[in-house]
């Protein structure tokens, strides 16, 4: 039973007030077919609104079944609308693109159970459209429309129906076949009709109400029963609860439309996006990573650690100095950063080849490199550990000496010359295997003592044998191009020449390519005499571990300073700091291409910046679009009892479906950017390794930044949207 006590209600548009309702007092039963006539603009349909909880009122109160509507909450309003009112409107305000059935079962939200089909079928049935289930609304006459909003509203079973001109738009035989049907409901639940059609209410009506200028001018069978009745409880647990699938069937449906905006919005989001993952990837690419990665690419299974001492002199000038790798500073280096194995490499007999036929043939510009940078002692161990292979035999005697496939290739082209000057070709290692390598030496007096060499000459000679030839793995395919290069060609090819022949440089100086292998226990042996009694290395190569955890210590280690004891007391040396510098043509390579980038890299990523508020602008513009379209399809959801949170999951899944596919598309086109990218450097830039990645990052920052940008962009429209109230969306299309 409803009590409508003194209830008013004005609109105010700007200065303008309407008197809509004013005093209006009536007890409406519990059934029966209630007709409330009058003119139009009288009052009726806000009257009709003001019952459904569709439209708030300013004076006055309406008790239904005992409970007031005044402070009714947010959840109370909702779950009175669901399951205390079904609202039927005069243009029906069904949903074109779903057909009959969705129709009836969307206000209700009813899963797709044999139970609830039977329900719906009942429905039908009643309403006489039983062979219209999967019938699309826009093939159905207005009368059967208005069967279809009467069914939907019946769907619930409410004890209450509303209904504005249900008849309004159709001819006076629809009209009294629609009536002799809310008659029949009326026999069980309450049946409210606002018409302006006073014989069809006088015909069937139980009751009619005339309104006049918002005030009651007439009731033809006022109820005065006083008895209050129990007061109803609207506010238990939310009672319309949109199924996930009703939510994405939504949603889906909400993004069908203005497919041209939406269009427009992915791709300009799939643009922004792909730009701020690459400039992402381009700006915070690490470097040490990049270096590791370069180098299990490349299959260098090794870095190469050399000392460095740096000061600062009384006028802040600051020196560099190479320093020699010493027992305390291995194990300072294994403090730092545990390994267990390592490779020293001696440098006493750094020194140049001598037995080429011809000296003076290889400038240090080629691809040849004749310095000799040091020696290591070759043991089985050292093979296996970095798969190298060996042709011939391990060095066995002082006089003995392994040479690299590099240093081999070197004699293949040149020819070798014998102790006596004459000079052989070399076709094959067994040509060159057996024969005497002669080295020269730039070393001073005690080293020479050292090799029992009775020379006088400051430069001098030591001969061994070569018993073997090792290949180190050098990448020979990419340095093939110094190799054949004949000193002519176009700029880029001189550009290229001279990369490769830097690059060779930061290879012979720094790893096993053009070292001397001697025997296993050289140094004890024969070295380690007189006052050099502790090992002093050139540099020391410590293998990786091929742990990425591990070995990125390596990297990262490279060119941290330390304090250095060693010269604190000299008074003209400053501020002194050691370090280890790992240098090889990977790190020169990066090093190189480093510095080129550096400003392109800041315009792309305040520019990405710049674009995603415009993104977040076109969804605002896309999402705005849906809305206009679907307010009323949401007006009518929320007149069934669907909340706001209701409404929000339909957009946020709608937002999300889209934030998917743009992500998708962003780091699709992303990772062929990169590929090209990285290509073009390559090709460039002679690089032999990617320099940019996507990682786990840039999607990570992808999918975070285009949820917020849409989310962002959703947000406007959809609070200007749910701070509407039903009934506003509803009326909005007269
Ligand atoms: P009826 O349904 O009897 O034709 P209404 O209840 O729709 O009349 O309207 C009553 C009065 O309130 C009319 O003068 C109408 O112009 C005014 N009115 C209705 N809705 C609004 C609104 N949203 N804003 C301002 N005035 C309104
Ligand atoms: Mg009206």
């Amino acid at each position: 039973m409803i009590r409508i006590k003194k209830l008013s209600k004005t609109y105010a548009q700007k200065n303008i007030y309407v008197r809509a309702l004013h005093n209006i007092n009536l007890c409406l039963p519990n059934t029966g077919l209630v007709f409330i006539v009058g003119k139009s603009g009288s009052g009726k349909s806000t009257l009709l609104n003001l019952l459904g909880a569709l439209d708030s009122f300013d004076d006055g109160d309406i008790i239904v079944n005992g409970k007031s509507m005044i402070g009714f909450t947010e959840n109370e309003r909702n779950n009175y609308r669901y399951d205390t009112i079904g609202f039927v409107f005069q243009d029906f305000n069904l949903i074109d693109e779903y057909n009959v059935e969705k129709n009836i079962t969307i206000g209700c939200n009813l899963d797709n159970t044999p139970e609830n089909n039977k329900k719906v079928l009942k429905i039908l049935d009643q309403v006489e459209l039983t062979s219209f289930a999967k019938r699309k609304i826009n093939t159905l006459s207005g009368g059967q429309m208005q069967r279809v909003a009467i069914a939907r509203a019946l769907l619930k079973n409410p004890p209450i129906l509303l209904c504005d001109e249900p008849t309004g738009q159709l001819d006076s035989e629809t009209s009294d076949s629609i009536f002799k049907l809310l008659k029949d409901i009326s026999k069980n639940s309450l049946v409210i009709v606002v018409s302006h059609d006073v014989e069809s209410a006088e015909k069937f009506g139980d009751r009619i109400i005339t309104i006049k200028d918002g005030e009651v001018a007439n009731d033809t069978n006022p109820d005065v029963m006083e008895k209050s009745d129990e007061e109803a409880d609207f506010s238990e647990t939310k009672k319309y609860h949109q199924s996930i699938k009703t939510t994405s069937m939504l949603g889906f449906g909400f993004l069908k439309r203005r497919p041209i905006r939406l269009c427009i919005a992915l791709i300009i989001s799939m643009l922004c996006f792909t730009m701020f993952c690459l400039s992402d990837a381009v700006a915070s690419y690490k470097k040490n990573e990049l270096i590791l990665n370069a180098l299990y690419e490349n299959n260098n299974d090794y870095i190469a650690y050399k000392k460095v001492c740096y000061w600062t002199d009384e006028y802040d000038e600051g020196t560099i100095k190479q320093e020699k790798i010493d027992l305390n500073d291995i194990k300072f280096l294994k403090e730092q950063i545990p390994f267990n194995n390592y490779y020293p490499v001696y440098d006493l007999f750094i020194g140049k080849r001598y037995n080429f036929p011809s000296t003076g043939v290889i400038s240090s510009n080629d691809y040849y490199k004749y310095d000799i940078e040091g020696m290591v002692e070759l043991t089985d161990n050292l093979i296996e550990e970095f798969g190298y292979k060996l042709t011939g035999e391990l060095p066995k005697n002082k006089n003995e000496v392994v040479i690299t496939q590099y240093a081999y290739e070197m004699y293949k082209k040149y020819g070798i010359a014998d102790s006596r000057g004459t000079s052989m070709k070399v076709n094959s290692m067994s040509d060159i295997i057996g024969q005497e390598l002669s080295v020269k030496l730039f070393k001073d007096d005690e080293e020479r003592e050292l090799y029992e060499n009775n020379g006088n000459s400051y430069e001098y000679e030591v001969k061994f044998k070569i018993t073997g030839i090792i290949d180190t793995k050098f990448n020979y395919n990419r340095y093939l191009p110094a190799r054949e290069y004949a000193g002519n060609g176009t700029e880029k090819e001189k550009d290229i020449m001279s990369i490769l022949n830097l690059e060779i440089n930061q290879i012979v100086w720094n790893s096993f390519t053009n070292l001397l292998f001697v025997k296993d226990g050289y140094y004890e042996e024969y070295l380690k005499k007189g006052e050099i009694s502790d090992p002093q290395y050139l540099f020391i190569i410590i293998p990786l571990t091929k742990s990425f955890k591990k070995d990125i210590k390596f990297i990262e280690f490279a060119n941290k300073q330390f304090n250095y004891s060693k010269y604190q007391d000299n008074p003209n040396m400053n501020n002194v700091k050691q370090y280890y510098t790992m240098e090889n043509e990977i790190v020169f390579s990066i090093n190189r291409i480093e510095s080129r980038f550096e400003v392109l890299t800041k315009v792309i990523k305040y520019v990405s910046l710049g674009l995603i508020l415009i993104v977040v602008g076109f969804m605002a513009y896309y999402f705005s679009g849906v809305i206009q379209d679907k307010e009323r399809e949401i007006g009518i959801l929320r007149s069934f009892g669907a909340s706001k949170i209701d409404i929000t999951n339909v957009f946020s899944f709608m937002a999300l479906i889209a934030a998917v596919i743009s992500i998708l598309l962003a780091l699709f086109l992303s990772l062929i950017l990169i590929g090209v990218l990285n290509n073009y450097l390559i090709n460039e830039y002679y690089l032999f390794y990617l320099f940019y990645r996507i990682g786990l990052r840039q999607i990570g920052l992808v999918v975070l930044i285009e949820l917020i940008a849409f989310a962002l962009g959703l947000l406007l429209p959809l609070i200007k949207l749910l701070k509407k109230k039903p009934v506003d969306i509803i009326a909005r299309r007269n």
